[in-house]
């Protein structure tokens, strides 16, 4: 099953196109790596998917249920069920400075769900197991590192259980040695069979664990394949420039 359907997506801001006709699909358990230059619409399109942008243009589908039909937007409710569907970790962790570790990870399905106080503690409680940081649950974001930071904001948007994850540059903003023990995270979930979109350029990253390599550049999807394929046998010039210039 296609988890995801985007056809023919067109953005644009003002008169600057920023997405000209952008079509690609992920499918169940697919780890897509997104690369390109930065301008060229990786995070646009990301925040496309879970309606942080309003698109002009095209479809997408998730799980094949339409978010927006030939430029035509699902009701209310059904966007936020699609989009509840999706976890996104952002470039900056956009974690809740005034609130603790486990306040931030509590906060949404406390608001959103109705679930269960005891749940979702055991649920919080187990996530941050899972990202290595259970001593940290009381403590407020400004006392962590970075890479604790996006863990955090992982474990975060893990609790609303989605079926897709997306990372716009989980460790750009990051030391480099600390962007190892959030790919690490990354990884785990990969192994998990975890349905995910990661845009990065962490090419090792993207080679070890994408099934998947997608270069954008300018807004259009150049070229896509295995990272074997892409990587190796790039097919155009705009993406052996690209790889050229960051490996
Ligand atoms: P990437 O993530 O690949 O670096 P973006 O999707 O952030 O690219 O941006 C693509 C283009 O859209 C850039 O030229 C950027 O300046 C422009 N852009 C992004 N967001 C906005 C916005 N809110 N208003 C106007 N232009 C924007
Ligand atoms: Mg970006």
């Amino acid at each position: 099953m296609a988890m995801i359907q985007v056809t023919n997506l067109k953005k644009s801001f003002g008169n600057l196109d920023v997405l000209k006709s952008v079509t690609f699909d992920v499918e169940k358990n697919d780890v897509v790596a997104v690369i390109g230059p930065s301008g060229s619409g990786k995070s646009t399109m990301l925040r496309s998917l879970v309606h942080l942008e309003q698109i002009n243009g095209g479809s997408i589908a998730v799980q094949d249920r339409f978010l927006v039909k030939d430029g035509s937007y699902s009701s209310p409710q059904e966007i936020k069920r699609i989009t509840g569907k999706m976890g996104m970790v952002f470039q900056h962790f956009n974690l809740f400075p005034h609130l603790t570790v486990l306040e931030n990870l509590e906060i949404a399905p406390r608001v959103v769900k109705g679930e269960a106080a005891a749940d979702i503690r055991r649920k919080s409680m187990e996530l941050l197991e899972k990202v290595g940081l259970s001593a940290k649950a009381d403590v407020f974001p400004a006392k962590l590192s970075g890479g604790q930071k996006q863990r955090v904001a992982i474990a975060r948007a893990l609790m609303m259980n989605p079926d897709i994850m997306l990372f716009d540059e989980p460790t750009s903003a990051l030391d480099p040695e600390l962007t190892g023990e959030v790919l690490q995270v990354i990884k785990q979930l990969a192994l998990e069979h975890m349905t995910m979109i990661v845009v990065t350029h962490e090419m090792g990253f993207a080679k070890e664990v994408a099934n998947k390599v997608m270069f954008m550049d300018h807004g259009e999807v150049i070229e896509s394949g295995t990272p074997e394929q892409l990587f190796n046998n790039p097919q155009h010039d705009r993406t052996k420039a690209f790889l050229n210039r960051v490996i």
